[in-house]
Formats: C-alpha cells, structure tokens, sequence
C-alpha cells in the first residue's frame, strides 16, 4: 500500500519592502514551499494565520511529516484583510507534539517585530529545525532530497521555474479563493547604485536579478488556470528597472521591455480583472527621465485602473536624508510625482479610477532625526495641493529596526529625538489636511468604483474594497441586504481616508430613503418627494417632479428605473 507523505503549510503572512502576503494577497513564498511539496509528492494542508488562531488544528502538526511556517514583517503595516502571527503563536506551534521537521522561513530571518518604532529581536525560537536564513524554498528542497539541514540554501530562478507553476494550486485552499491578488516575482535586490537606504532589509540580498519574462507568464498562466484573475508586481524594488540596461547612473528604463512583460502576463491571463504594480524607484525618474516617462506610459496602456507606483520618499529633512542615504530631497520627489501624474493621471473609462498615481511613503524614527524634521515633509505636500497634483496615499511609518541594516548602528549613534507627540502631530496634520484633498481628487462624487467585495456590515453600512494595490475603503450605504458580495458603487461622499457610496446602478423605484438622500443635490426633503412620486417609468418622469428639475442630470445614466 502507497503511504502519502503529510504535509502542513502554514501562512503567517508576510510584508517587507519589496513583498506583501497578508490577505487578499498571497505571496510568491508559500507558493512556492506548496511547489516545492508538491514537487517531493506531499498531501499538503495549507492555513493561513486566521485558520490556525480559530482552529488551532492540532492534529495536523502531530500528523504532519514535514512542517513550514512562512512568516514576517520588516515593514510595519496595520491590516484589514488578517492578523499575522504572533511570536508567541509561533512559540505555542514550535512546542505542540509534532514527529515531522519545522521550518521556518520568510522575513522573519531578519528578525521579529510587530510594531513600527521597535527594535527587532533576533529570533531564537526552540523546536524550529531550520531557520531559513535564505530561501525557505531552497531549504525545504534541499532537505526532501537529502535530509541534511541547510538553512542557507538559496535559489535561482531556474530552480523556482517549475516550484512555481507546481505551487499556483495552493491559491485553491485560501479561504479567500478566488478573491485573491497573487504577488508576483520581478526581481530581487536592490537596483540602486551608490548604497542602501539605512532602514531597508531589501538590501540583505546581495545581488539585484531579474526573473525571465517567459517564467512569469508561465506562472501566470499557472495561477489563472486555478482561477486567479489579479495580480501584482508587487515582488520587485523597482518597476522601472524591470528589463533596463545597467549605466554608471543606474539602471536605464526600456519601455519595450516593460510592454514585452505586460504584454506575456495579459496573454497568459486574457480575463484578468486586475493587474498593478507596487515600488518606482523616484531615483530611476530623476536620472532619466524621458526613458521613465516613456515606461510609465507603457505601464499605464497595459495596467488596469486604480494602479499605484509607490515611492520610498521617507524623509524629506536635509540632514535625515544624508545620515541615511535616502533617496531624493523635495525638489526631486516633486518632479516625480508631476511625472507619473502626466502619464498615469487620466481616467480609462468614464467615472473610472485614475490609471496610475503616486503613492508617497514616508518614515520616521530615523537617524538623526529631531522635531523639526517632518516641516519639511509638510512643505512638500503643501506644494503637491498647490499645484493640483494627486496622490493616491500617504504611508507614514515608523522603522522597524532590524539588526543587520545600517539603521541599527546609526540609530545608536544618532538616535532620533522627534518623539511620539511631534510625529503624530505631523501624522494627524496629512490626515486632516491633506488626504481629504487627494481622496477627491482621486474618487470625486460620481466615480464609479467596480466590484467592491462588502467585507463587513455595521447597520445601514457596509464596509468594502475592490481588489488591487492599495484599494480605497468604500462604505456602502444600503437600507437592504445587497443581493451579491461583489457590487459597483457610486461615489456620494468622503471620509477622510474613505470613500461613501450607494450600490450602482441605482434602482430608484426599489432602494431605500437613505441610498436617496445619499445621491448628490439630494437630501432628505426631495428623497421624500421622491420617495412619494415613485414608481417612475424614465429619467424624465423623476426630473420633473424635481423643484430643481437637472440637479441629478450629472449622474442620470446611473439610475435605473425597473
Ligand atoms: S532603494 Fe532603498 S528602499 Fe529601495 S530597495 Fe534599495 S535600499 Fe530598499
């Protein structure tokens, strides 16, 4: 009798610069361990961090023969979409009875930390065999085929080729399946010459490398044969060196390059519903800029809308900027981000998202960093607004301090003194007078946000977001159950990091006083007028009992009348 060989995956999720894998996306790394398993012929249980805290399966680490735990954040995050593992989860799973290995592999081997503004700890954890402190996937590899323990083992992309088309399937056991954005790998590294930013963990790999073109789309087409419709380019530092030529001044953008990539991945998924990226590099832009203008433009004829191109800003004070080796001062980062407003600020379709915008991140708790520090930052986006630019979001984080960065040693020598009131007054300040301006921008009253997945109901008020980078929140006013989890809503109202909105087309014979009084021009005293008049046969009938008959003309092809 054929005895299979158990395997238990667990996906403590994972954030770092250049990766994100906590729901709805699911990371390159647990794809690939599933791969790898699968390749050594394992019945493999996937949980992900929530299943394992709701249902703490027991069984399945004492049955299992093999056990991998990919976890870890290097960069500070608050998430909507699952809680990432706890250190002492970790420890509680390390010392259940178990007669299989453990591995534990992911971000975690720079260290453990939750909290932005903490240092991390170097992780010594009892009951892990290998801690990977290169690629778990390698690792796992290695082990199933010899059983020797070699925790730095690492891949190529030849080697994660077939791990990766083999580990699409695991998309099947996310208890979000099939509303999942699979993180795709580009590259890995660094591509900046001239040093790494002081607080970025990216820089542990010692070589930028780029995947093949041919190895993505095969990966693709992998994830969307098992039903996946979104992806990210998320698994890469910078978009825009992606298949560019290495200068003395860095990597110098293709835009053909760009396109041949966009180009594979829609032809390995014709239906996909979404397709962004994640990091640009605002070096690569100021050093060449006709070469990024013309890649970001490729990007912007291939994504699909609502795209975001973030950019590592961190600090803009002089005297920060230098201590940590930053990127770019104020001038710079305003010329970047006119730029990717010229090529990626338009609208595909009408009442559409923008294409691509801008995603600012800034840092604090960096070296040498004091309580004036963030004015700077605030003459920036004063300038942004005055000049009736657009940005899509504004991070702003505190460091994690990781043991093998730079920013450990400097922060010892020049810690930073801004403390806990100055940043959250600079913090509240771009929350109150800054995001309010650009969520209008980007999603003005009318916009029509496509497949929001309602994710909660509190009352009258459903909470949602569509799938891709960084997706806006949308509250959704409904005064009945909305018939499907996935509904297009119109845009009546900002919070200040959320839109408000009633489910679209608008079904005026049928939905409630409240979806009413929500539609611009409207209020209480016409939805009642309105309310008493209906049924309506057309738009023209609903017009003219209006005291102010075109206040609705601007949205009239959004109504319906059943
Ligand atoms: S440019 Fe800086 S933030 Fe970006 S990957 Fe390199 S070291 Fe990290």
């Amino acid at each position: 009798m054929k005895v299979t060989k158990k395997a238990l995956l667990l996906d403590g999720y994972v954030d770092e610069p250049a990766c994100f894998g906590v729901p709805p996306y699911i990371s390159p790394y647990v794809r690939y361990a599933f791969g790898v398993l699968e390749s050594h012929g394992f019945e493999t249980r996937y949980l992900t961090a929530d299943q394992w805290r709701i249902t703490c399966q027991r069984e399945a680490v004492a049955e299992a023969d093999i056990i991998t735990v990919i976890s870890g954040l290097t960069v500070p995050g608050r998430y909507r979409g699952g809680s990432p593992l706890t250190l002492s989860e970790l420890k509680d799973l390390c010392g259940l009875p178990r007669k299989g290995s453990l591995f534990l592999g992911g971000p975690i081997r720079h260290g453990y930390t939750l909290k932005g503004g903490s240092k991390a700890l170097d992780l010594v954890l009892d009951g892990v065999d290998c801690l990977c402190t290169r690629d778990p996937e390698a690792a796992l590899d290695h082990f199933l085929k010899t059983g020797e323990l070699r925790p730095e083992k690492t891949r190529t992309y030849e080697k994660i080729r077939r791990w990766a088309q083999l580990g699409a399937k695991v998309v099947k056991a996310h208890p979000f399946y099939p509303w999942l954005v699979a993180e795709l790998e580009l590259s890995r590294g660094c591509d900046r010459k001239g040093g790494r930013c002081s607080f970025c963990s990216e820089g542990a790999f010692s070589t930028y490398e780029e995947r093949p073109v041919t190895d993505i789309a095969e990966e693709t087409k992998a994830l969307a044969d098992s039903g996946v419709t979104a992806f990210r380019f998320g698994r890469c530092s910078n978009i825009l060196s992606y298949g560019g030529t290495d200068t003395l001044c860095g990597i110098r953008p293709e835009p053909s390059k760009i396109k041949e990539l966009y180009a594979a991945v829609r032809g390995a998924c014709p239906d996909l519903e979404v397709l962004h990226t994640d990091n640009c590099n605002p070096l690569t832009i100021a050093a060449f800029p006709d070469e990024s203008l013309g890649t970001l433009e490729e990007i912007c004829r291939w994504n699909t809308e609502g795209d975001v191109l973030s950019l590592g800003i961190e600090s803009l004070d002089p005297k920060v900027r230098k201590l940590n080796n930053l990127k770019v001062d104020a001038e710079t980062a305003l010329r970047v981000v006119r730029l990717i407003n010229v090529a990626g600020g338009h609208r595909k379709r009408k009442r559409g998202l923008p294409t691509a915008l801008p995603g600012l991140n800034f840092l604090a708790g960096l070296a040498g960093e004091d309580k004036g520090s963030f004015e700077a930052n605030r003459l920036f986006l004063k300038r942004l607004v005055e000049e009736n630019l657009t940005v899509r979001r504004i991070n702003i984080r505190q460091a994690m301090i990781f043991p093998r960065t730079p920013l450990a040693r400097l922060s010892k020598e020049n810690p930073s003194k801004a403390g806990k009131k100055a940043f959250m007054k600079w913090k509240n300040w771009v929350r109150e007078e800054i995001d309010p301006i650009m969520l209008k921008r980007v999603a003005p009253t009318g916009t029509v946000i496509k497949r929001v997945r309602i994710e909660e109901r509190q009352g009258r008020l459903c909470f949602g977001r569509p799938l891709g980078s960084y997706p806006l929140l949308v509250g959704i006013i409904t005064s009945t159950e909305p018939e499907c989890e996935v509904i297009d809503v119109v845009v009546t109202d900002h919070g200040s990091r959320s839109v408000t909105g009633i489910p679209c087309p608008v079904d005026i014979n049928r939905c409630g006083f409240e979806e009413i009084e929500a539609l611009p021009g409207i209020g209480k005293a016409r939805a009642r007028r309105i309310i008493q008049a209906r049924p309506f046969a057309c738009y023209q009938d609903l017009a003219a009992i209006l005291d102010e008959p075109g206040v609705l003309d601007g949205i009239s092809e959004l109504l319906a009348f059943r």
